[in-house]
């Protein structure tokens, strides 16, 4: 294990940006997919390609091909740019490379179909999971999909956290470097595993947040064990805090009430889902307006905001200077907040290390935490017939319908909170042949060769995957 002992820990700053992470896949412990995929020079597929800290940029490349035979590869419809794709486009999140293609939330209809795929056939239509599981790993034996062993060879993951996590569409190299679905087409690897078909007579719409944000929502509710007669408080009024109080209605919460800064999304819920009740802690003191609802505090507190959500002024410095990844501001203030006894779900994404955390509170107060991303197969059979039936209705976030040549300007809008954006939607259908203005600069081709030929990636794709197993 890479944490036997202190020397063999890194922090996620020691992971440079623009570093290829892939391990050799002959040093896993367990058979890994195929990530570098094979593309067809002859046909192009238009997608979003990171390019550096707020430069995403909409190019011509060459189109993804069946690469394994369990490969599917998908003509893409809708997708969506998510909270954590802010990650990459702010510049927080190591291993990117310049020419990544990003997004992990993405529906379609299947274009070619692998020899060894039978679940589906060319011409369904299908939901891609943003998480991508082999199904036959122990963790994935635990429906644990997000926790799979086997679709992700970073090495620097192992090193960051004694263990790898599953693979991710288009967020990285530390998560497997696979290319995104923000794409007019994309491979979808181990696809009997990994995609959700979609019945008929439901809208692109309706069905999309099953990539990922909705069962997100249901896994936060999940983790925090929410039952009828709760009350819950959620930190982060964006798409996913939003299907997280979707979900903890249907689950029969007694209360639901929404904290975030920014009052244009409170009001958005507000007006959405009536029974939510909102708190601005731009200018309320949360833990005093929580107790005023709840005398012992919320039986539930869910973080929904993240990293991202640095306020207090000593975190930013501490942030600024690398002496902490990630701030705990928010997570003390749900530690505070939560009645004794009391449950947190953690689904907000956070990297490495924080100071101040209230480790003490925590303890004292007999709390639970638990956290994690996403076991996204595990919920559709639990979430598509809620959809189906009108029980949950995931449209009201859409804001924004944009073409896919459109997704800087989606990215921008979406970050800087403007023009009342909540969750932006991409369709490559609506501007064929549209891409942005520039290709890559000298700078990047420089970096990301020297990236290359210093951590031996184009050793790692000469060898291929490793001989054995039933996912290569
Ligand atoms: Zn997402
Ligand atoms: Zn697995």
């Amino acid at each position: 294990m890479a944490t036997s002992g202190i020397t063999g820990v890194i922090e996620p700053k020691d992971v440079p940006l623009d570093y290829t992470v892939l391990k050799d896949p002959e040093q896993l412990h367990t058979p890994t997919v195929k990530v570098i995929a094979e593309e067809d020079e002859s046909r192009t597929s238009r997608a979003v390609e990171f390019h550096g800290k707020k430069d995403m940029k909409v190019v011509n490349r060459p189109r993804p091909v069946i690469t394994d035979p369990q490969d599917v590869v998908l003509k893409i419809t809708t997708t969506c740019i998510c909270g954590s794709d802010l990650h990459m486009y702010c510049g927080f999140m190591p291993g990117m490379k310049s020419g990544d293609v990003v997004g992990h939330e993405f529906m379609g209809i299947v274009e070619d179909v692998g020899p060894e795929v039978s679940n589906f056939k060319k011409g369904d239509r299908v939901v891609a999971s943003g998480l991508i599981a082999c199904f036959n790993c122990w963790a994935c034996k635990e429906k644990s999909y997000s926790l799979c062993e086997s679709t992700n060879p970073s090495k620097e993951m192992d090193k960051l956290y004694g263990d790898r996590t599953g693979g991710l569409y288009g967020y990285s190299h530390l998560t497997g470097g696979y290319q995104g679905g923000q794409a007019e087409y994309a491979r979808v690897p181990l696809a009997d595993n990994n995609l959700l078909k979609v019945p008929e007579g439901l809208r692109d719409e309706q069905v999309i947040f099953l990539s990922d944000i909705l069962p997100t929502g249901w896994h936060a509710n999940e983790l925090a064990r929410v039952g009828e007669g709760d009350n819950v408080a959620i930190w982060g009024a964006g798409p996913v805090g939003m299907m997280a109080a979707t979900s903890a209605l249907v689950r029969g919460a007694n209360r639901v009430v929404m904290i975030d800064a920014i009052q244009y999304r409170l009001d958005f819920i507000k007006q959405k889902q009536p029974k939510v009740e909102t708190i601005n802690r731009k200018d309320k003191n949360v833990y005093e307006e929580l107790r005023k609802l709840f005398p012992h505090g919320p039986d539930v507190a869910i973080e929904a905001a993240g990293l991202h959500y640095v306020q207090n002024a000593l975190h930013k410095v501490e942030v600024t200077l690398g002496l902490e990844t990630d701030t705990s501001e928010i997570i003390n203030e749900l530690i505070y907040s939560v009645r004794k006894g009391g449950r947190i779900g953690v689904v907000g994404d956070y990297i490495g290390y924080s100071n101040h955390f209230n480790f003490g509170a925590f303890m004292e107060k007999g709390l639970t935490m638990a956290g994690g991303q996403v076991y996204i197969q595990k919920y559709w059979p639990i979430l598509l017939p809620k959809i189906e039936s009108g029980e949950i209705d995931p449209t009201f976030v859409i804001t924004h319908t944009l073409p896919l040549g459109e997704a800087p300007k989606g990215y921008q809008i979406f970050d800087d909170k403007v023009d009342g954006c909540i969750k932006v939607i991409l369709k490559p259908e609506m501007d064929p042949g549209v891409v942005s203005p520039g290709g890559r600069s000298i700078k990047e081709v420089v970096r990301n060769t020297v990236s290359s030929v210093v951590t031996g990636a184009m050793g790692v794709i000469s060898k291929g995957p490793a001989p054995t197993g039933p996912t290569q």
